[in-house]
């Protein structure tokens, strides 16, 4: 019997632990990935605390997965083994539900998150679904990719899905594991950036990172600052605190959207006189498909967008997601595999 290290989590609330587990070959479809990297997302606690319903354990977290496929199974076209191979929030879809036969395949009813569906990437194998691998350019690493799979599609989708056109002021509310990414793709595709966030201790790496502006909305408000700069058209609001989204819905410019995707379980409020005068809007963005995950991370090859992160072996892993969950991180967590 060959066997795998995992990191498992046994219960809801119970600590990252070490498993040895037997080493599955890939069914009908699926594919055996040999990881190298996986990234550590705030959203690992719906598995790690337990905050999703359903969720069978012991479970092994992680949906941030960059390696190298080492098997597959029948039926599975057209990747080899060898192939650089990244796996994001999206791991797979059923294509016979009504969001799936319209081909809005992230809405996918029967969609599977890995990590919470099945088993994650915080292990040195993981077995996957087919439509759930994106290509890994050659010229990214396995540890700045991760990252890109998960906090980076999601900014850069959310971002290219928004509506805001080159020149436009573009705000990126929260500058930490999504809003360091965020900031970089916003600056690549044209925008005027400003960046947003509490104090002024993340100023100067905001602005390394391509902010044209900095608002700390501890010392102005943020909505009159965004106004004085003539309204934004996108903001993208990474921070997980509702309250902080509400106070930067004002400095929309007509028409301008708030698109949120810092999660969060807590109600926002907001005035419905905040959004009528200026027909303004908060929408949501789930994050995307596999396929998006490549251009995500083929835009950032062309554009030279990478990750800042912090490394934690595997074994390690309890260490690198109380890291995380303490929001010190500068600015993601990734976990390698030897
Ligand atoms: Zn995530
Ligand atoms: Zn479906």
């Amino acid at each position: 019997m060959t066997t795998t290290r995992v990191m498992q989590v046994t219960g809801a609330g119970d600590r990252l632990e070490l498993a040895e587990r037997e080493l599955r070959s890939p069914g009908r479809g699926e594919v055996l990935v040999r990881v190298e990297a996986c990234g550590v997302c705030h959203s690992d606690a719906f598995t790690v605390e337990g905050w999703m319903p359903g969720i069978e354990y012991p479970r092994v977290p992680g949906h941030e997965i960059a390696g190298r496929i080492e098997a597959v199974g029948e039926d599975v076209v057209p990747w080899q083994p060898g192939q650089r191979v990244g796996v994001g929030w999206f791991g797979g879809h059923c294509g016979h539900c009504d969001p799936c036969r319209r081909g809005d395949l992230i809405s996918c009813a029967n969609g599977q998150v890995p990590g919470i569906a099945f088993d994650g990437g915080y292990a040195d194998h993981v077995v996957v679904p087919q439509s759930a691998l994106a290509s890994i350019p050659d010229d990214l690493g396995a540890v700045d990719a991760a990252p890109l799979l998960c906090a980076g599609i999601t900014t850069f989708n959310a971002l290219r899905d928004s509506g805001a056109r080159p020149g436009d002021l573009v705000a990126v509310l929260g500058i930490g594991g999504l809003g360091h990414l965020g900031v970089q793709f916003a600056r690549r595709m044209g925008f005027e950036v400003v960046a947003i966030a509490r104090g002024t201790g993340k100023e100067e790496q905001a602005r390394a990172l391509g902010a044209h502006h900095y608002v700390d909305s501890t010392a102005t408000d943020p909505a009159e600052a965004l106004q004085g700069l003539g309204g934004a058209a996108t903001i993208l609001a990474t921070v997980t605190a509702p309250d902080a989204m509400s106070a930067v819905v004002g400095g929309l410019r007509p028409r301008g959207r708030m698109v949120v995707v810092g999660a969060s379980a807590d109600p926002m409020q907001i005035p419905p006189f905040a959004l009528i005068p200026g027909s303004t809007g908060v929408v949501g963005h789930a994050s995307g498909t596999s396929k998006d995950s490549e251009d995500t991370m083929r835009f950032s090859v062309l554009h030279d967008v990478r990750p800042t992160v912090e490394t934690y072996p595997l074994e390690r892993a309890a260490e690198g997601y109380a890291r995380m969950m303490s929001g010190d991180a500068r600015f993601r967590v990734v976990l390698t595999m030897e």
